[in-house]
């Protein structure tokens, strides 16, 4: 219980700023050194210099009131946990050929266009806001389509919560 029992470490009145889902287990918790953790969360405090990322258990304890903090903690998880289902089944989500370019496909979700599109080097990725009408990516060139999609659903939908969302 590494920091858990070091004399003088802030134990309580830490702030929870986002969660990042890793994608697997891979960090060991900074608080406690024992807990793996997926969804690592941030926390930091006005008298330690460093934010650290640590599991669900100990970013709940780590703040007050407690309980409170807990359903925070977790709801956050679940929004991530959500998003990599719908990551997962991105790609075989309905894309149809676009008329924008020949070898195009196009998905329309929350009133975005997604469009991926073959250029020589690879293929581009286009959102288009239905909405504002605001273009973005088609910077970057992708090996191939589901790269390009992917990545385009991890520009609108991040794999880590907003600052201090509730
Ligand atoms: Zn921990």
């Amino acid at each position: 219980m590494r920091r858990w029992n070091t004399p003088g470490f802030p134990h309580k009145g830490w702030t929870h700023c986002y969660v990042e889902d890793l994608g697997a287990p891979t960090h060991c918790c900074e608080m406690c050194g024992i807990e793996r953790v997926r969804f690592a969360h941030r926390m930091e405090h006005h008298s330690f210099p460093q934010a650290l990322l640590v599991g669900r258990t100990c970013a709940a304890k780590m703040t007050d009131p407690y309980y409170t903090t807990v359903e925070v903690v977790v709801a956050r998880e679940d929004q991530l946990r959500r998003r990599a289902g719908r990551r997962r089944a991105w790609t075989s989500r309905g894309w149809e050929p676009s008329i924008f370019k020949p070898g195009a496909k196009r998905v329309v979700v929350d009133k975005k266009e997604f469009v991926v599109f073959p250029v020589p080097e690879g293929v581009r990725a286009q959102v288009i806001d239905q909405v504002t009408g605001e273009v973005f990516g088609g910077g970057k060139v992708f090996e191939n389509w589901q790269q390009a999609a992917l990545a385009m659903f991890d520009w609108c939908w991040p794999a880590r919560t907003k600052e201090n969302s509730r």
